[in-house]
């Protein structure tokens, strides 16, 4: 009986907002911006803002619709983000990772999920362009190269994470210390055949070294201008030894700007402009550090003239960071605060460049993107966690202060594109791809199939010819099957059971610390289709670990005859909190999702699917769906708070007590387990301390609720939902 109550209610709310949604159509169009917030966790953007830290945020949320999201499996950033652009799961997107391998390819070769050559749904700048619509999207998974055909004239696209130069792109330090990990080594010697040397006063002593840049020589004069014998400034030169001509001229703690030059690698000129930190100046121990150098000359737009104006105009005056720098601080080339210039430089180069293109473009969709919360929150966020192992009181302040810094920056983000916008005629949309868990320990998933006999390692390297199946990231096993896979190694007949003993190998497996089941998830292929996973790029297996595990692939290391499964997580050593591998149910995976501006009414949104941004985007533009969108616009225009209290208050009344794993065990049709996950989800929600803030606004609404509801529609809701709830009900208790 409380199952067919279940059912009833479920279907009741899959009832009203469709027919609530029916009623309001509007010929009116809107304009669009889109921002998407990497990483940001509904509930706990939702709680910095009532603290009064974040006043733009704090104004959607008071005057805007929004509420925390679900996100598809995996919550990866190239899966979620391709789910959003095209409102469809990954099994039609194709994207089901950020790395991917592909079927008539070596099982060890893979594509990145970023690729836009992969995305196999219409995204919705697609949808803009063939309804004669502009589109500007200054940054968003998949956007180039451009997989369809697109009028470059109305639809600019951008990717910067797509430029870049094997060699010269990835940020290094240059220095003499050896006991430095990654770092690019020099050789200082004392300074010969210099010229201009009076360009940096008095210099009474001077040291010098070099380094490669493509295949490009610059030179560093390390210059002691006091008579102390100790060196006070570092000049950076291109091509000549001759200090006059410094690019940049630092004392120690000291930022260049972004030095706008150009260099050779293999013949062709490439104009970079990476910015330099002096970290340390001691001829005995140098540090000089250098950022991510990605050039312009290569495909990450489709409009050459305005590419090269977000040069001249933004690239040059506040560099090209594209990520806070992980790399460095993991290394130990960087230390905290010098991390955080580099989140802050990279949130103001999105910030700036979505300003220049929103003024120097005719858009009537604007997508952009900052990955600065997704970028602490892996180095931070676990340090927030009692239950983490490395927790540590007297750090808790600290680490929550440098998120937080982190969201003001976001939220000065969101106040320069609301400032420049009409909101009259233009909705601004506030979206994330996910939240983060707390990560205790790493899984190297290799391992685990070593260890069972299907992965096998030779000279250091996995050997793709004695291999059976293998993890590359974000969920997904595959294997290595004859006639699939180029050299493929398992017979068809054998496929079954490999995939059983791949299945039995990560149920079997336990934290050898606390004993616990690691997996939440583990399934086939052919079951995960109820997660919406499935496809060519999915993988034969499909796991998810439970929160405070993330997994990761690569070469195991093997002591003793068996490969190393665990390893723990090591504050500013390894990230701390993860994503892509942890089930998208847990509030903490809850990604945000706020509208504002136009015609959208104040309001909570309650629990809502990320399949339902772009097909509400598309309806505010006044085009139709993307093509493959699954959803149903959400009611952002009326008082959406009347069903949406009616979910929580009848999910209230009915105890929902089922696991996830044992939901998406069941067989059961993909729209039911989508629905009952998200209930289950919301029930969950109630329980955790972060959520309470947002219960409590619920329970206000519960009070305040207009039952203005037309009898009507209740009534023919009430019938189809009392027919088809009969038959889920039957369902569910088969
Ligand atoms: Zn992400």
């Amino acid at each position: 009986m409380r199952k067919i109550v279940l059912a009833v209610a479920l279907l009741t709310l899959l009832v009203l907002p469709l027919t609530i949604h029916a009623s309001s159509q509007s010929a009116e169009r809107f304009k669009v911006v889109w921002i998407s917030v990497d990483s940001a966790n509904y509930y706990r953007l939702f709680n910095f803002s009532r603290e009064g830290s974040l006043p733009t945020f704090k104004r959607l949320f008071e005057e805007g619709a929004h509420g925390p999201m679900t996100v598809i499996y995996p919550p990866a950033t190239a899966v979620s983000h391709a789910s959003l652009s095209t409102g469809a799961h990954p099994i039609r997107t194709g994207i089901s990772g950020n790395t991917m391998h592909l079927p008539n390819t070596s099982i060890t070769a893979t594509v990145s999920g970023f690729d836009g050559r992969h995305l196999l749904a219409e995204p919705i700048w697609m949808t803009v362009n063939r309804s004669g619509l502009r589109a500007a999207v200054v940054s968003f998974p998949q956007s180039t190269p451009p997989a369809w055909r697109v009028d470059s004239s109305r639809v600019k696209l951008f990717n910067i994470y797509d430029a870049s130069i094997t060699g010269v792109t990835p940020s290094t330090l240059y220095t003499n210390n050896r006991a430095i990990s990654g770092a690019t080594l020099v050789t200082i010697t004392d300074a010969r055949n210099w010229t201009g040397l009076g360009s940096l006063g008095t210099v009474s002593r001077a040291w010098e070294f070099n380094f490669t840049l493509g295949d490009s020589r610059w030179f560093v004069l390390i210059a002691d201008n006091t008579g102390d014998g100790r060196p006070d400034v570092a000049a950076i030169v291109a091509g000549a030894k001759d200090a006059s001509r410094a690019l940049t001229v630092l004392r120690e703690g000291q930022w260049s700007r972004p030095l706008n030059t150009t260099i050779v690698r293999g013949g062709s000129t490439f104009t970079i402009a990476p910015m330099f930190k002096l970290i340390k100046i001691d001829v005995s121990d140098f540090r000089l550090y250098r950022g991510i150098a990605r050039p312009m000359e290569a495909a990450w737009y489709n409009d050459p003239a305005l590419a090269r104006g977000v040069w001249n105009n933004v690239v040059v005056r506040v560099g090209a960071f594209t990520d806070g720098d992980w790399f460095a601080l993991t290394r130990g080339w960087i230390d905290v605060e010098t991390y955080m210039e580099t989140v802050n430089f990279t949130n103001t180069f999105f910030r700036e460049f979505t300003l220049y293109v929103m003024r120097n473009t005719q858009w009537d969709l604007l997508m952009t993107y900052t990955p600065v919360v997704d970028n602490v929150y892996h180095q931070f966020l676990g340090m927030l966690y009692r239950n983490m192992p490395y927790y540590r009181a007297d750090q808790e302040a600290y680490y929550r202060g440098l998120i937080l810094r982190t969201y003001r920056m976001v939220d000065e983000f969101v106040k320069a594109v609301i400032d420049s916008v009409d909101l009259r005629n233009t909705v601004v949309v506030v979206s994330s791809d996910h939240g983060q868990c707390p990560v205790k320990s790493i899984i190297n998933v290799n391992a685990v199939l070593y260890n069972a006999g299907l992965l096998s390692v030779r000279g250091g390297a996995i050997a793709a010819n004695e291999t059976r199946a293998i993890f590359f990231s974000q969920g997904n096993v595959y294997v290595n099957l004859a006639g699939r896979e180029t050299g493929g190694i398992v017979r068809p007949e054998e496929y079954d059971r490999v995939v059983d003993s791949i299945v039995r190998a990560f149920q079997a497996l336990r934290d050898p610390s606390t004993g616990e089941q690691v997996f939440d998830v583990v399934m086939t292929r052919a079951q995960a289709v109820t997660l919406g996973v499935g496809g060519p790029t999915a993988g034969d297996v499909i796991i998810a670990t439970k929160c405070g595990y993330t997994t990761t692939g690569g070469v195991p290391s093997i002591v003793n005859g068996t490969a190393v499964v665990f390893s723990p997580a090591v504050p500013l050593r390894t990230l701390v909190a993860d994503h892509s591998s942890v089930m998208p149910t847990y509030p903490d995976l809850h990604a945000t999702v706020i509208f504002f501006g136009g015609p959208v009414k104040r309001g909570f949104l309650g629990l809502s699917s990320s399949l339902s941004i772009a097909p509400t985007i598309a309806e505010l533009l006044g085009i139709p769906r993307p093509r493959d969108a699954e959803a149903v616009p959400l009611a952002i225009r009326e008082a959406m708070t009347v069903t949406q209290t009616a979910t929580v208050t009848q999910v209230r009344t009915t105890t929902v007590d089922r696991t996830v794993t044992s939901t998406v065990e069941r067989t059961v049709t993909n729209t039911q387990t989508v629905e009952r996950t998200k209930t289950e989800t919301q029930v969950r929600t109630t329980e955790v301390p972060v959520t309470k803030v947002v219960t409590s606004l619920l329970e206000r609404t519960t009070t305040t609720v207009e039952r203005e509801l037309r009898t009507d529609l209740l009534a023919i809701a009430a019938l189809i939902a009392l027919l088809l709830g009969a038959a889920v009900g039957f369902v569910l208790r088969r």
